[in-house]
């Protein structure tokens, strides 16, 4: 891969561009996966990666879904993401962080508005803050300055929302869940599911999630032996690629339904989950609340609880559907699903129907 001041354009997507950042000389990716009125909402994302080949494909993976959430959630915006690449085994701080930070917005600002950053994987409402003084294409703004702040509490929401609407009964009470990653989205989502009754396992790969679960009284398994729990439901809230096609023979659910964004490694692992008879909540769906409240914000210019409320609720009625969808075609719930954002990405744009192929690139 090779920087430069051309757009990297691939098949299937708007566009991708490229950069050593000219003050962090770190790799940094923003990508366009799909333009609804000119516009394309997703976070940035912040880790170290092996390659820049691998942040590409990455930010490209995230683009992708960014899409098919967006569609699925009805909101007339398109999907992209960001990425910048992290130097290993040291968290990026201090100058090195802003310099990164500023790269960044300096490379949104060159999409001229078509793109839009929100808060991801290691970022914060303070690094959205921070770019915020060098671009106006970011949302999720701190709630002080009137904007929703940290999106991770709207997606544990929804993540609470699509386990509900897929366990019988429409209730976690009495339920055994195993959630996997105990952190913004994990932790918030464990809390939640406690309160309503469910008993809880948890796992993660930090010492403080010990901690935590040992303060919510929930049961702990290590990672590598989440997928052999035996409960009613396992939720994925750590990093993408958790259930792959070794993942699906050990898996002792009933319903897959978590956080995590891109969970199966390959789409053909939905068709391997339904000839199972495991519910896969497909990611896009369950994951939204965090897109919904940013993307309100963006459109309001302002956060407005009662309408993202209303929004984060909605993603039980839109799983319903998917589910009902998939029974009626003898499909996998992810077709069903893929087929339901382009169907509502159309009526609510106007324009013939997205990619209905939620293949993932590669
Ligand atoms: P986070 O970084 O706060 O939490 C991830 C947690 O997973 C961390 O505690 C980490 O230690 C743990 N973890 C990492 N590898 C693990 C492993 N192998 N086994 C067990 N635990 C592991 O991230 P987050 O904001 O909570 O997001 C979690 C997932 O949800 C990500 O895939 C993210 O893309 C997705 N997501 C987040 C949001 C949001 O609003 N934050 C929205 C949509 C999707």
């Amino acid at each position: 891969m090779s920087f430069g001041p051309e757009p990297v354009l691939s098949g299937g997507l708007e566009e991708v561009r490229v950069r050593r950042g000219r003050r962090s000389g770190l790799p940094i990716a923003i990508a366009i996966d799909h333009l609804v009125d000119g516009h394309a909402l997703g976070g940035c994302r912040c880790k170290p990666y092996p390659s820049v080949d691998e942040a590409v494909r990455d930010v490209q993976r995230l683009a992708h879904a960014m899409t098919f959430k967006a569609g699925a959630a009805g909101l007339r915006m398109g999907g992209g993401k960001g990425v910048i690449a992290a130097p290993a085994g040291e968290p990026l701080a201090g100058e090195l962080r802003q310099g990164a930070l500023r790269d960044f917005a300096e490379l949104i600002e060159s999409f001229g508005g078509a793109y839009i950053t929100g808060q991801d994987v290691g970022t914060s409402v303070a690094d959205i803050a921070f770019m915020g003084r060098f671009t106006e294409h970011v949302a999720g703004h701190p709630v002080g300055d009137g904007g929703c702040g940290d999106p991770s509490p709207f997606t544990a929401h929804g993540v609470e929302v699509a386990i509900r609407a897929s366990l019988p009964g429409g209730s976690v009470r009495g339920k055994h869940v195993v959630v996997v990653g105990l952190g913004h989205v994990g932790g918030a989502l464990a809390g939640r599911l406690l309160a309503g009754g469910a008993r809880l396992t948890v796992s993660d790969v930090t010492d403080g999630a010990r901690e935590l679960a040992d303060r919510l009284g929930a049961g702990w398994v290590e990672p590598d032996a989440a997928l052999d729990v035996e409960a009613d439901l396992l939720a994925p809230c750590a990093l993408g690629g958790m259930i792959d096609h070794q993942a699906i023979a050990r898996l002792r659910v009933a319903v897959v339904a978590g956080a995590a964004n891109n969970q199966l490694s390959d789409d053909s692992v939905a068709d391997k989950l339904a000839a199972r008879g495991i519910l896969y909540a497909p990611d896009f769906i369950a994951n939204a609340g965090g897109l919904i409240a940013v993307e309100s914000e963006w459109r309001l210019k302002g956060y407005d609880p009662d309408q993202v409320e209303r929004g984060v609720e909605g993603i039980g009625d839109t799983l319903a559907e998917v589910y009902t969808r998939a029974r009626s075609d003898g499909t996998s719930t992810l077709t069903a699903a893929a087929a339901l954002s382009a169907q509502r990405s159309a009526a609510a744009t106007g324009a013939p129907p997205g990619p209905a192929d939620h293949r993932v690139a590669a």
